[in-house]
């Protein structure tokens, strides 16, 4: 039987962590400040962005949101951007993707002022965190790590396994577990052998986006199951990519869904905020 990893738990405590730290910069005369960027009426996003806002709450930060119609033009909108770039108030600026067809997601994304790319997807951002020097991480794959370091998993000369390569999730999660030194695979739709690849990892994250796609005949003995997938079952209920029922008495490790990976995303968010905070104020 696995042990299940808390991630509400541990959300709270670097939640509480980054509110003390916050509490000792305003002592310095710095309060953080988070601007949200949210376009078009997607219920998705727009629970996304009140969750922020609530946790900008919980630690002390200033929000601004800036909800715009699914009708803005992308000259509007890099307007605004270019605005926040220049808000002094403003430390961290996220735009919360995806956006209307329309727009051009990269060129937003671009836009940003790195210093402020609390989402870490700037190409420079990016390009740090491939060579090991990087302020900021994504927040979901700083997340996962946030939660295995909160178990003492070790992945030095561990064999990890990431499922998925998306920009957001799956390429940055490969290049985190590899500056810990795992023997890192990144596997995807085009993979020959998944089930074989998959069951010689010791740590496997899915983030595929399929509910349920990790099957126990995929998990080795004692496995560390990291559940990166927000995936809606055949009832239309909350689901990862992990079908737990079936690996959860493999694995040494697992997260759930709800209550793994997600709420970590939030938390290092408010992370990332305040270390632009004192990026922006020489406190680094
Ligand atoms: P994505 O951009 O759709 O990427 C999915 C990846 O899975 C792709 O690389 C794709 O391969 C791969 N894939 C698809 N079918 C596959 C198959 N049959 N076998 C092997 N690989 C396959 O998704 P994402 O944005 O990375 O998100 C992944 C999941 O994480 C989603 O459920 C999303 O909702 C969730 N998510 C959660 C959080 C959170 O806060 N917890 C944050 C972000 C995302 P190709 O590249 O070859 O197409």
């Amino acid at each position: 039987m696995a042990k299940i990893i808390d991630g509400r738990a541990v959300s709270a405590n670097v939640k509480a962590e980054v509110a003390r730290e916050a509490q000792a910069l305003k002592a310095q005369g710095v309060a953080p400040g988070l601007a949200v960027v949210i376009v078009g009426d997607d219920p998705a996003s727009r629970v996304y962005v009140n969750n922020k806002k609530k946790a900008c709450e919980l630690v002390g930060f200033l929000s601004e949101e800036y909800a715009m119609p699914a009708s803005t033009t992308q000259a509007e909108l890099m307007e605004l951007v270019h605005k926040l770039n220049q808000d002094k108030k403003i430390n961290g600026i996220l735009v919360q993707l995806p956006l209307p067809k329309h727009l051009d997601e990269k060129a937003v994304i671009e836009a940003i002022d790195p210093v402020k790319d609390v989402d870490a997807f700037h190409a420079s951002n990016v390009g740090k965190i491939m060579i090991g020097d990087y302020h900021f991480l994504p927040c979901t794959p700083a997340g996962v790590m946030e939660l295995l370091k909160s178990e003492n998993i070790e992945i030095n000369g561990k064999e990890c396994v990431v499922i998925g390569r998306s920009n957001i999730v799956g390429k940055p999660m490969a290049m985190l577990l590899l500056h810990q030194n795992g023997t890192v695979t990144i596997c995807h739709s085009r993979t020959q052998n998944l089930k074989e690849t998959c069951s010689r990892a010791d740590i496997l994250v899915a983030a595929v986006g399929i509910p349920k796609f990790v099957k126990a005949d995929m998990v080795k003995e004692g496995a560390v199951v990291i559940d990166v997938g927000m995936d809606r079952d055949e009832n239309g209920k909350l689901c990862g990519d992990v079908d737990f029922a079936q690996v959860e008495p493999k694995a040494s490790y697992i997260t759930p869904v709800p209550g793994g990976v997600g709420p970590m995303t939030i938390a290092m968010l408010m992370k990332n905020t305040l270390m632009a905070a004192k990026i922006q104020n020489g406190l680094t």
